[in-house]
């Protein structure tokens, strides 16, 4: 393999950012206030920014901004310093969705690498070749894209090709559509989808409604999760593995970015495909972040019926997430943690973190901070004490485990 292939993780806010580097992202892509699609999902002002960046250099790692906003006369106040300031405070790369903004970028601040935006929706060589010619320094291919075109791209060009492995889908290709602006006034393309395709409809021909009332219509795709292609993409040369989900939480954030860590780092060490038990053993880590219906997206086959979701939401956050590790585990074997979801004496606890794999454990003693015994923990956020086998560190997190019976 030529190069170490990067793990592109999101993050929503400060905190995620730094749980997305400490559990394994050699790079976090987020959005500022200004400038930036998703602002719904954009809470870093200029000093996070700047915070995130002081981190990530800590852990060798880089951050993205995107700067993806589709511009119009007005939308070009302040983004000249905004950019300045950007490259100013060590942010490795900008993201883009606009030819002006590429060549503004380029005339005020050279430093920043100028990454194209899947919301140019690249699925092709030849626009590639155009990007490269305008001096754009990587290229987000569209979700849109096969296996077979990524691995083509890659070969005919020198520009380092980003492409997604895990998340949302959209069903138009990545945000050119009106759903959302015509249903709510929140423009797709300036940041504010309101996902308006997984509401429920009634499906009408003329007056006649063909959709059962118990069984409404909806339009979503099912969530793309690829990490079956990490070994052909790593083969295709792609630079970096992008992961969706700015609105995500720190424990998915974690969750996930842990797991392709881990895959990874299998991969580069093996050299191999997954055999078989390792598929099945990645395919059930990652159902520990969310169990919302997962399919290839576009990589080994058209979509089709089977990877839409008519007629559900799919929604699934798992209630398996259970506490956040406090501090280090005691001399005597006690950990301090903050509770998220209900758990009880004699459940399996699973721990992962920056530094421990999936270690399970029986929960045999919980006490809360007056030192009073517990059998139950059903109050999220509270602090309570529990006696664990083996060493915790601060801000592990922790999730209901699995009895394994031979
Ligand atoms: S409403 Fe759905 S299809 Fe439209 S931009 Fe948003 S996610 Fe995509």
């Amino acid at each position: 393999m030529k190069h170490r292939i990067e793990l592109l993780s999101p993050a929503g806010d400060l905190a995620r950012a730094k749980i997305a580097i400490r559990y394994g992202a050699d790079a976090v892509y987020l959005g500022g206030k200004k400038f930036s699609l998703r602002s719904r999902a954009s809470n870093f002002d200029i000093e996070d920014i700047a915070e995130a960046v002081r981190y990530a250099n800590e852990y060798g790692a880089h951050i993205h901004v995107t700067v993806n906003i589709i511009p119009h006369e007005e939308d070009f106040e302040g983004l000249e310093e905004y950019l300045k300031t950007l490259e100013s405070i060590g942010v490795t790369a900008i993201i883009v969705a606009s030819p002006s903004i590429i060549k503004l970028a380029k005339r005020v601040a050279p430093k920043l690498e100028v990454h194209l935006s899947t919301q140019m929706s690249s699925t092709n060589l030849a626009c590639v070749k155009l990007y490269e010619r305008w001096g754009v320094d990587r290229v987000v291919l569209a979700r849109e894209c096969s296996m077979e075109q990524i691995r083509h791209i890659c070969k005919n060009t020198e520009l380092p090709i980003e492409a997604f492995v895990h998340g949302a889908m959209c069903a138009n290709f990545s945000g050119r559509c009106t759903l959302s602006n015509a249903m709510t006034l929140r423009d797709a393309n300036r940041g504010g989808c309101a996902q308006s395709c997984r509401w429920k409809y009634h499906l009408m021909d003329k007056d006649e409604m063909i959709s059962e009332p118990e069984h409404p219509f909806s339009m979503s795709s099912k969530d793309l999760l690829a990490f079956e292609h990490v070994y052909d993409m790593m083969k295709a040369n792609v630079a970096s593995l992008k992961i969706e989900g700015r609105m995500k939480s720190g424990y998915y954030i974690a969750t996930v970015i842990k797991t392709y860590r881990m895959l990874i780092d299998e991969l580069e060490r093996t050299d191999a495909p997954l055999s078989p038990q390792r598929v099945a053993y990645y395919a059930n880590e990652f159902t520990k972040a969310e169990n919302r219906p997962t399919c290839y997206g576009f990589l080994d086959h058209e979509p089709d019926e089977k990877d839409h979701l008519y007629g559900i939401n799919g929604a699934g956050v798992t209630h398996d997430f259970l506490a956040v590790v406090l501090e280090d585990t005691n001399a005597q074997g006690w950990t301090k943690i903050e509770v998220r979801n209900r758990f009880a004496k004699g459940e399996i606890m699973e721990v992962f973190g920056p530094s421990i794999d999936n270690e399970q454990f029986v929960v045999e003693e919980i006490r809360d901070t007056d030192g009073m015994i517990l059998d139950l923990c059903n109050k999220p956020m509270t602090t309570v004490w529990v006696k664990c086998p083996f060493e915790m560190k601060a801000e592990d997190m922790i999730r209901r485990g699995v009895r394994h019976d031979c």
